[in-house]
C-alpha cells in the first residue's frame, strides 16, 4: 500500500519550515516504528509504503498524526501517458465501486518537462474514465470525489483523501504540563496543546484511600489516549490526601474547592519548574462550574508561577465533548469513578471568591510542607506512545508503553 501525506499549517512557516517537516518526519518515523513501513519524503511531500497487511495499522497511526491536514491512499506509476490513464481508470473502478457516480480530475504538474499541461491531462483522463465507466460521469462543480494526477518525481493518483487532525507537529512548540483530572475537560485541553506542537506531560492529584485505584487507571488510561496524539505522555500522580484533610479541617468549607485548586496550581507549578514545563494546561471552561467563575479563576491563577494555559476557557460544554467524542476519550472521562475534587466537594461553593481573602485563608493553611512532601513521593509512568491498538474502552493497561 502506497500512502500520500497532506501537510498542513507547516507549509505556511516560511523560512522555518524545514525545521517543522524534520519534526513531523521523526514523529511519523518513530510512531511507524515496528510495522515495516518505509517513509520518504521529497520536496516537502511525505510518502509511506507498507504491506497490505499492516495497512490498518498504518491509516491508524496516520490518523493520529499532528501536523498532516490528509491522507490519502495512492497509486504510484511511471510519468507516461499510458501509466498514468491506467493509473487513472483504476482508481476511477474504486470510486464507482465504493457509490460514486460523478467524479472530477484534478491534475498538477510540477515537472514541467511532462509533456501534456495539466489542461490536457484532466481532458484525456476525463475522457479515458467515461470511455471506460459511461454511467459514471464528470461533473466540475459539486463531484463527490475528486481525482488528482500529480506529476512530480513519479506520477502519483489518488481519489478520496481522508482527513487529518491538522496542528503542528508536537516537538516544536516546547514542553507543557497538563493538569489532567479523570473528566471530560482536561484530556481534551493536552489534545488541544499537543494539536498545537506542545509535547505534553501531565499531573493527576488523587486522594487514594478516598479515591479508588480505579479512578487513577482512568486517568492512566486517558493519559495513554491522549499521548498517542503527542508523542507519548509522562503522567506524574501526587497524593494530596493530606492537603486535602488540611483544607477539609482548617478551612471555611465554602472555600475548599478553590483553595484545593489554589495548592494544585502551586504543586504543578513546582513540578512543572522541575520538568522544565514552559506552561500549565488546564481544562477550565468560563463558569462551566463554581470554581471556575472569572473570580475563582483569578484566586487559583494566583499560586501558578508560570503561564496557564486555558484553551477550553470560551469553548462550549457541547463542542468539548464534540471533540473529547472524536478523539476516544469521552467514553473513559464518563466512567463513574469520582476524582478527588468530587468527595471533597462543598455544598454552598463560594462563587466570587476575593483573592486577598484567598491568599489569607491557604497562607493560614501552611500546606507548603505537605505539597512538598507529596511531591516528593510521586510516581511517573509512561503512556500512550503509538503502540498499533486502539485504546478506545477505558482498560487500564490500554495505551501504555
Ligand atoms: P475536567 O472535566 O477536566 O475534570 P471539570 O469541568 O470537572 O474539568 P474542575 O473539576 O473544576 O472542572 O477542574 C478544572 C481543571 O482543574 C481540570 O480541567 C483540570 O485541568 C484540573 N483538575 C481538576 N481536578 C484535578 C485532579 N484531580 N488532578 C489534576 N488536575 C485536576
Ligand atoms: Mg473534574
Amino acid at each position: 500500500m502506497f500512502y500520500l501525506l497532506k501537510l498542513g499549517e507547516l507549509c505556511l512557516k516560511g523560512g522555518n519550515r524545514r525545521q517543522f517537516e524534520r519534526v513531523l518526519q521523526a514523529n511519523l518515523a518513530a510512531m511507524l516504528r515496528g510495522t515495516k513501513a518505509v517513509l520518504n519524503s521529497t520536496d516537502g511531500r511525505f510518502y509511506v509504503t507498507c504491506e497490505d497487511e499492516a495497512a490498518a495499522r498504518v491509516e491508524d497511526i496516520l490518523n493520529h498524526l499532528a501536523g498532516i491536514t490528509g491522507w490519502a491512499r495512492a497509486n504510484k506509476c511511471e510519468k507516461t501517458e499510458s501509466a498514468m490513464l491506467e493509473a487513472v481508470k483504476n482508481e476511477a473502478r474504486f470510486c464507482f465501486e465504493k457509490g460514486a457516480r460523478s467524479f472530477k480530475i484534478e491534475a498538477r504538474r510540477s515537472d514541467k518537462g511532462f509533456p501534456l499541461s495539466s489542461y490536457e491531462i484532466c481532458r484525456i483522463a476525463g475522457e479515458a474514465v467515461t470511455a471506460d465507466l459511461p454511467d459514471f460521469k464528470v461533473d466540475v462543480h459539486n463531484p463527490p470525489v475528486v481525482i488528482n494526477v500529480e506529476i512530480r518525481e513519479k506520477c502519483f493518483v489518488y481519489g478520496y483523501t481522508h482527513k487529518g487532525i491538522r496542528g503542528l507537529p508536537p516537538g516544536t512548540a516546547g514542553r507543557g504540563l497538563l493538569l489532567l483530572s479523570g473528566g471530560i475537560d482536561s484530556p481534551v485541553a493536552g489534545f488541544l496543546m499537543a494539536l498545537r506542537g506542545m509535547h505534553i506531560d501531565a499531573v493527576y492529584f488523587h486522594a487514594y484511600p478516598y479515591t479508588s485505584h480505579e479512578a487513577r487507571a482512568k486517568v492512566v488510561s486517558l493519559a495513554g489516549i491522549i499521548g498517542r496524539y503527542s508523542m507519548g505522555i509522562s503522567l506524574y500522580t501526587i497524593n494530596f490526601t493530606a492537603v486535602q484533610m488540611r483544607i477539609k479541617e482548617a478551612a471555611p468549607e465554602p472555600w475548599s474547592t478553590v483553595l484545593l485548586r489554589m495548592a494544585m496550581m502551586e504543586a504543578a507549578s513546582i513540578l512543572a519548574r522541575a520538568r522544565h514545563c514552559k506552561c500549565l494546561i488546564t481544562g477550565e471552561s468560563l463558569s462551566q462550574v463554581a470554581s471556575q467563575t472569572i473570580e475563582n479563576i483569578a484566586c487559583t491563577s494566583g499560586k501558578a508561577f508560570c503561564t496557564v494555559l486555558r484553551p477550553l476557557i470560551g469553548m462550549d460544554k457541547e463542542d468539548i465533548t464534540k471533540i473529547a467524542t472524536g478523539i476516544g476519550t469521552y467514553e473513559t472521562s464518563i466512567l463513574p469513578y469520582p476524582d478527588c475534587c468530587v468527595l471533597f466537594s462543598p455544598e454552598h461553593p463560594v462563587l466570587r471568591g476575593k483573592v486577598p481573602e484567598a491568599n489569607d485563608l491557604y497562607d493560614n493553611l501552611n500546606l507548603t510542607p505537605l505539597i512538598d512532601k507529596a511531591i516528593r513521593e510521586k510516581t511517573v509512568e509512561k503512556c500512550g506512545f503509538h503502540t498499533g491498538g486502539l485504546p478506545r474502552n477505558g482498560l487500564p493497561s490500554d495505551g501504555v508503553l
